[in-house]
């Protein structure tokens, strides 16, 4: 029987490319986004999954979320985290609002679905785990004192999830992009962009496809001894240890 994948954000960037990959890896695939009906259908139509629309910051619509998921599919076994969104200003001009909702969207998200679908891994004996966080989770970054904290938080998360479920036959990992190039990379002057790309050792912006390949590595059986670690890729741009 093949296993269900739950992929958040997962009708437009990153989170399409994952869903693509996972669609071709065998997986039975659901697709969540926030409001954009119109990348979700083109999805859903390009892909044959179904797209689901709900909030992830949203506990109770989670649940819902995941209990029509469970109808047509059946329960979870492939939790991808990846939805996410930014909301820059630095500190001292930012909003309470703007800190509330990438906290929400970025990181509470992952405990909502986390601890909707963990008992029935549990009792399944089986769960892989997929967080998308980000280099600026692990190196700041100036006007993301929201989102690295965010980011930094998910990964965080991961590592004591890792432990709690390590004898459940779940894994539990957490991918920390550098800059993609999605919609929401292109969104960034391109001057700034420009300065961006030549702190790359690559000399380029990574492909949403890259950043799939590591998620379906992690979400296949090779990938059963690794757990709680952080992967890490960004051509080069932040080295850690
Ligand atoms: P995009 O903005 O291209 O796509 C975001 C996706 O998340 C969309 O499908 C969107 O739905 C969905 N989404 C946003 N908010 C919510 C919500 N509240 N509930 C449900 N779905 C939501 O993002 P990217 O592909 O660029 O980024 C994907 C992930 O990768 C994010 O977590 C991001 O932080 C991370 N990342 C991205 C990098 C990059 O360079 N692009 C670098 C490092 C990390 P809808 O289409 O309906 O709006």
């Amino acid at each position: 029987m093949a296993k269900v994948a739950l992929v958040t954000g997962g009708t437009r960037g990153i989170g399409r490319s994952i869903t693509e990959r996972l669609v071709k890896d065998g997986y039975k695939v659901a697709a969540n986004y926030a409001g954009n009906a119109e990348a979700a259908g083109k999805c859903a139509a390009e892909l044959g999954v179904k797209a689901y629309q709900w909030d992830v910051g949203d506990y109770d619509a989670c649940a819902a979320g995941i209990a029509e998921i469970g109808k047509d599919l059946g329960p979870i076994d492939i939790l991808v985290n990846n939805a996410g969104i930014t909301r820059d200003a630095t500190l001292h001009r930012m909003t309470r609002q703007q800190w509330d909702d990438v906290i929400r969207v970025d990181l509470t998200s992952a405990f909502n679905l986390c601890r909707l679908t963990i008992e029935g891994m549990r009792e399944r004996n089986f769960g892989r785990i997929i967080n998308i966080s980000s280099i600026n989770g692990q190196k700041g970054q100036i006007g993301q004192v929201n989102y690295s904290a965010a980011k930094a938080g998910l990964i965080g998360f991961t590592k004591a999830l890792a432990q709690e479920n390590a004898k459940k036959g779940i894994t539990v990992n957490v991918i920390c992009p550098g800059y993609i190039d999605t919609e929401m990379v292109q969104a960034v002057p391109e001057k700034v962009l420009e300065g961006i790309i030549a702190t790359i050792p690559v000399g380029r912006l990574g492909k949403a496809e890259e950043i799939a390949g590591c998620v379906s590595f992690l979400a296949g059986s090779d990938a059963g001894f690794i757990t709680g670690a952080t992967l890490t890729a960004n051509g080069g741009q932040y080295i850690t240890g």
